[in-house]
């Protein structure tokens, strides 16, 4: 695969970042189940520590089996270079990390995954950082939360739960005037239905827990670089553009140009941070992204089509899918997701928190779970779980008011999924 990006994304995600293993032709990804890698002497060794040579030395840092994923991800956005990380909320810390210094701050949107949220309104407050949350949609007030200590704009393509969907284009065009990189979540687009570096995105995040594996079977993230971010424009990222200390003075842009922050990502995030996927979880997920857009294409036509008939359903009151002429959202669709809105939405039932809480119990086709972009379809009442460390101002703002439900569709028959939804909504009305 000399050049990845010639081939259409069907091909990619079966091919991309894989070739017949070099020691026994093996055509699938073997699982290089190994901590370590035997230098061929200790020249050799030397040059690899030095980062003078790209080479295996440590599962910590890199993996082949890891590797692979991570080029076959980065293909499928478009990007220069990605780093696998154990999870989500890991490739949200290794995103920020070589970006941030204490005191400096993140404008993210009000309109996250609840995990997120926590981790950003809490956790990050530990290591001096601070987000500022704004609503994404007044654009004036994203431009004005910018000071200059900020060093990234966070959100979510698609964002949880409500399927709300960023206006990437704008909010990539405030994050380059002022210089700034952009940072998306594309975990409930996935690559198929958004690709946000088209759109000014500097930095992807994934959860691949979610589509990207598609089986709910193991954890994992993944951040992806554009390459096309100039680290040493401004003063503003010193970890990247001045001399790194732990490697005797090495200038990481200097030296690693567009690849500056995956090398940076490798050699001291996952060095030092360990939050490293294993083998393992990157064979479940190589497995799960060869059909990636099959699964997606399912996805979305089923979404339309169950969030079309729940907006005409008695018990209830709204259904917020961007797929929805009736969603403020839905003009929003054809510029950043052309193939569709995804599968998350919710719907706000007549009966309030009751008649959500009835409805979850009562359906016997979708899983009660906190995970979302399964192949099984999914529900989950967000405000008194997955949202539940968020205030009622905050949960109202993230979309997770008390009278609504999260649905994540899956690839299940559509008219299965309907018929289930119906006999539990009429269960919640009585
Ligand atoms: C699940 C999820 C995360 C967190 O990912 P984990 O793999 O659970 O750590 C972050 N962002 C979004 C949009 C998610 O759906």
């Amino acid at each position: 695969m000399s050049e990845p990006h010639d081939y259409g994304f069907d091909t990619l995600q079966v091919h991309a970042g894989a070739r017949p293993d070099p020691a026994t032709g093996a055509r699938q990804v073997p699982i290089y189940q190994t901590t370590a890698y035997v230098f061929k002497d200790a020249d050799h060794a030397a040059a690899l520590f030095n980062l003078q040579e790209v080479g295996y030395i440590y599962s910590r840092l890199t993996n082949p089996t890891v590797a692979a994923l991570a080029e076959r991800i980065a293909a499928l956005e478009t990007g220069d270079g990605a780093v696998c990380c154990s999870s989500g909320h890991a490739a949200q810390i290794m995103a920020l990390f070589p970006l941030m210094t204490p005191g400096c701050n993140v404008v993210v949107s009000t309109r996250l995954y609840g995990g997120t949220v926590t981790q950003f309104s809490h956790t990050i407050k530990r290591f001096g950082w601070e987000a500022k949350f704004v609503d994404f949609d007044d654009l004036g007030a994203v431009k004005g939360a910018i000071d200059e200590k900020t060093r990234a704009i966070f959100c979510e393509s698609i964002a949880n739960p409500g399927g709300y969907i960023t206006d990437l284009d704008a909010i990539g065009k405030i994050a380059n005037d002022a210089g700034l990189p952009m940072i998306v979540d594309n975990t409930s687009a996935t690559p198929f239905l958004c690709r946000p570096i088209e759109h000014g995105a500097t930095l992807i995040v994934h959860s691949t827990t979610k589509y990207l594996t598609g089986n709910g079977t193991v954890m994992g993230g993944c951040v992806v670089d554009s390459g096309d971010f100039d680290w040493s424009a401004s003063d503003k990222f010193p970890s990247l553009s001045q001399p790194e200390p732990a490697y005797h003075g090495l200038k990481f842009h200097e030296t690693f140009q567009h690849l500056a922050f995956t090398f940076h990502s490798i050699a001291i995030g996952l060095r030092d941070l360990g939050m490293t996927m294993n083998p393992q979880a990157a064979h479940y997920t190589l497995m799960g992204i060869e059909t990636l857009s099959l699964r997606m294409q399912r996805h979305v036509e089923n979404a339309e089509k169950i969030a079309a008939w729940l907006e005409k359903h008695d018990a209830v009151e709204a259904v917020t899918y961007a797929g929805l002429k009736s969603s403020p959202y839905f003009d929003r669709v054809a510029k950043i997701c052309p193939r569709g809105a995804g599968a998350l939405f919710t719907v706000a039932l007549k009966g309030g928190y009751d008649s959500c809480i009835k409805m979850v119990d009562s359906l016997e086709l979708f899983s009660h779970v906190a995970n979302l972009g399964d192949a099984r379809s999914l529900i989950i009442h967000s405000a008194s779980t997955t949202h539940r460390q968020l205030t009622a101002e905050q949960q109202i703002a993230a979309g997770a008011a008390p009278n609504v439900v999260r649905l994540s569709i899956g690839i299940e028959d559509a008219d299965d999924l309907i018929a289930d939804l119906d006999q539990a909504l009429n269960k919640a009305a009585s």
